[in-house]
């Protein structure tokens, strides 16, 4: 009987603690987990129509989330990208762009404001374990804008000796903190060491509100897989490697559930940009969309978009109203509590899209897609206007075996060499030219039937909006200079 009470007491002791624990979660600021992962096509996960790459856990966020149809990154490059989901705004605002390298001498600015800076100010435990890309400069350090922890790369993975083209570039540092802990990794363990990492800050951080980024550093080219991984999807390596990120997705919720984090864990996935079609089998798909990387068509800019929170973020819900990268800096601001950025922002916040609410609406007229600081396309409802500019097509037949497209003909050209020449020269594209055209993505998603003729008046509003945009954010098109541009780190 003695017994029996006692063991009543201990059941009823923890049946009061964990309703304590769930009390104070309710008042807790939410914690964030950020998945970022580096040019996943639109159509490589399963729930957003990938039938020969397995991702079971991808697709249980997705049905016990929301699937974002229409989430669109600012630019379709690697560093671009980072700047607007780091700041809220777009990239060239911020003054940066492309791809930056190990000569490069720019990066983000002391001035901005990055999300975890706000995120600290809240209490939040900050750490990035991935693909910085926003400057490998000592002063560009995510630790000094923000982050508490780093491990990982400054730059892209192929910034290195295993650059399929170029073969003057130095080895490729992996960063702990930040000093370079090693030359050279094995690339085909950075998931697993990346994942391992996550893990054990989770594990470190679950008592306190935490901002979790990952940036996984696959697949962007050269792709590799750990040997668990390797030979297991029905898309080659390719497929393996995005299996194994779609591992990591799972590892890391399990972790959370594992710890009782995840009534209180919004946790979204998404990729930096569309895929780097040049490359064949070792770069993804982004049916039914046109182009892939590096262009401003839907290809590029339109990446697949999971977000994850129990009880906040409907369960097993598809939202096709547009919302950017640009917005969740703003968003994740008034959902934990934080004040936003003194300076000019772009994104604006689109919790009510995120959450459900009936009708919710994107609080954006238009949204800009630049490349570099060219203002190639606009889009407002379903109406996508696309001014005149040159663009990126893979030249040729796509690349094998992790060789871009048109490998044999190339000759090596040096990594400093930029615009879009440099860039199709290294990579096997060829440039081509659009002109002025108007497609509506609801009956047309592939961007492929112009009918600017037949709709002169949508034409005209979309050139007045993105003529407001220009005297804000300049267009090198028209060679426009705007007054909210503001000025990129630099070092002599
Ligand atoms: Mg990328």
């Amino acid at each position: 009987m003695l017994v029996r009470r006692v063991l009543l007491a201990i059941l009823l002791t923890g049946l009061a603690a964990t309703s304590h624990c769930r009390a104070a979660d309710q008042t807790t600021p939410p914690n964030i987990v950020l998945i970022f992962v580096d040019d996943l096509g639109y159509s490589d996960v399963g729930c957003f129509g990938a039938k020969d790459i397995r991702t079971p856990n991808i697709d249980r966020l997705a049905a016990e989330g929301t699937r974002f149809t229409s989430f669109y990154v600012s630019q379709p490059v690697c560093t671009a990208s980072r700047a607007s989901l780091m700041t809220g705004c777009y990239a060239n605002r911020v003054g940066l762009s492309g791809a930056l390298n190990h000569t490069s001498k720019v990066g983000i600015h002391a001035d901005e404001v990055l999300l975890p800076e706000l995120l600290r100010q809240r209490g939040y435990a900050t750490a990035i374990f991935g693909k910085w890309h926003l400057g490998h400069r000592p002063e560009f350090s995510p630790l000094k804008h923000g982050f508490q922890e780093f491990l990982g790369i400054p730059y892209s993975n192929d910034n290195g000796p295993l650059h399929p083209v170029v073969k003057t570039i130095p080895s490729l540092p992996w960063i702990d903190g930040e000093k370079t802990a090693e030359l050279d990794p094995d690339q085909s363990q950075f998931t697993q060491r990346l994942t391992e990492h996550a893990i054990r800050f989770l594990e470190r951080h679950r008592d306190q509100p935490f901002f979790l980024y990952v940036p996984h550093i696959m697949p962007h080219v050269p792709i590799f897989a750990s040997q668990k991984f390797k030979g297991r999807s029905g898309r080659g390596l390719y497929g393996d490697v995005v299996e194994e990120l779609d591992w990591s997705v799972g590892a890391i919720i399990g972790a959370l559930k594992r710890l009782n984090l995840e009534d209180n864990t919004l946790v979204i996935f998404t990729s930096d940009n569309g895929p780097f079609l040049s490359y064949g089998e070792h770069a993804g798909t982004a049916s039914p969309f046109r182009e892939g990387k590096l262009t401003t068509f839907e290809g590029g800019v339109r990446t697949p978009c999971v977000m994850w929170f129990p009880e906040k973020i409907p369960a097993g819900r598809t939202c096709d109203e547009p919302v950017a990268s640009i917005d969740l800096l703003p968003t994740l601001a008034k959902l934990v509590g934080a004040p936003l950025p003194k300076q000019p922002i772009d994104g604006l916040d689109v919790w009510p899209i995120l959450s459900g609410q009936p009708n919710a609406r994107t609080p954006h007229e238009s949204l800009l897609f630049f490349s570099g600081d060219e203002l190639q396309a606009i889009r407002s409802g379903d109406w996508k206007l696309h001014f005149a500019h040159d663009y990126l097509t893979v030249a040729g037949p796509p690349g094998r075996a992790g060789k871009p497209a048109n490998f044999e003909k190339m000759q090596p050209k040096s990594i400093e060499e930029s615009g879009i020449r440099g860039i199709a020269s290294r990579h096997g594209y060829e440039v081509r030219r659009i002109e002025q055209s108007l497609f509506n993505l609801k009956d047309d998603p592939g961007e492929a039937h112009n009918v600017a003729k037949q709709n002169p008046d949508v034409v005209r509003r979309l050139e007045a909006l993105a003529e407001k945009a220009r005297e804000e954010l300049g267009d090198s098109i028209a060679n426009r200079r705007g007054r909210g541009i503001r000025p990129v780190g630099r070092v002599d």
